[in-house]
């Protein structure tokens, strides 16, 4: 049934001309390919349903904050909420206006504000923060070989200047305990992640196995952590359209600028999409109608 659903899918959403760009604001995602398209299932039995260019590797961008929150909030517990809050933004994913007026507290872990805060834990509370977030990630994809894309690094990294002045003014306000230099570095490596749709399906498991690795059987955040980082994920997950990725898809799941969705659906499957060309707030405009096509399709969301 998946995979019928997703070669429709693919047939249908394939010839749509949508608006929608690529992000040039970090030069090396502007280079890709405005017509890939790659869409890919695991169901919790572990079943893999592929469309497209699914063997291709793309930037996670912000779909990677989802992991570095998920190891802050593994190793600190609730404490981790000192540092960030659960609401959503309604702002864009790197707008500073709320920022300032909440004395520097971010709203959210899945923000550019939030992710540099849980960067900052991870700094405080690892030895090697860059190799053992990557080796957790590794973990949770069940593959070693998932790595950070240099290059975009480098390019992110060059161009960050609203990133900079984010972790600056949180700073300014006693947010940050570490030299901001690091915390930024550690930032930029985790959005340039890079991994292919069926690899990031496959990862966005755990959050649909109730917070178990489904390969390994191990239990990275408990049942509760998991609901609560799916509940995070619904309200967050899409910048300023958060409430519309709701209202057309019905399902907890994190986008990125490099085009890519992930979403979940608890107990059922984890699905990821891509698609390079975003809207006006940065999720990508076919991944958004593959998902709401899938969902309508399948009768399935969590409302
Ligand atoms: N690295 C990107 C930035 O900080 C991530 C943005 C995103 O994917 O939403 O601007």
């Amino acid at each position: 049934m998946f995979q019928n659903i997703l070669e429709e899918i693919y047939q249908e959403v394939k010839p749509l001309i949508l608006n929608g760009q690529q992000a040039d604001y970090i030069p090396e995602l502007a280079k890709t390919d405005p017509l890939k398209f790659a869409i890919s299932l695991t169901s919790t039995d572990g079943k893999h349903y592929d469309v497209g260019h699914t063997d291709e590797k793309f930037s996670l961008q912000s779909i990677a904050k989802v992991f570095a929150f998920t190891l802050a909030y593994k190793i600190k517990g609730d404490a981790v909420f000192k540092h960030v809050g659960v609401e959503p933004s309604g702002d864009p994913f790197n707008s500073l206006i709320q920022l300032e007026q909440e004395d520097g507290f971010p709203r959210n872990p899945l923000i550019n504000a939030g992710a540099l805060a849980v960067c900052d834990i991870l700094i405080s509370e690892l030895k090697n923060p860059e190799k053992e977030l990557l080796q957790f990630i590794q973990k949770l994809a069940g593959h070693p070989d998932i790595n950070y894309n240099h290059k975009v690094y480098e390019s992110e990294k060059a161009t960050g200047y609203k990133n900079r002045a984010l972790i600056h003014l949180m700073k300014s306000f006693d947010r940050i305990q570490n030299d901001t230099g690091p915390v930024l570095d550690l930032y930029f490596k985790l959005c340039s992640v890079e991994m292919t749709t069926r690899e990031l399906s496959q990862t966005f498991l755990l959050y649909a196995n109730h917070g178990q690795l489904p390969l390994s059987g191990e239990q990275i955040l408990t049942k509760s952590q998991t609901k609560r980082t799916n509940a995070i994920m619904q309200t967050c997950g899409f910048y300023d359209e958060a409430g519309e990725f709701s209202f057309r898809v019905g399902l907890p799941g994190k986008s990125g600028v490099g085009g890519g969705i992930a979403a979940l659906h608890p107990g059922r499957y984890a699905v990821a999409v891509w698609s390079p060309p975003l809207n006006s707030k940065g999720n990508s405009v076919k991944g958004m109608k593959a998902l709401e096509l899938l969902t309508t399709k399948l009768g399935w969301s969590i409302f």
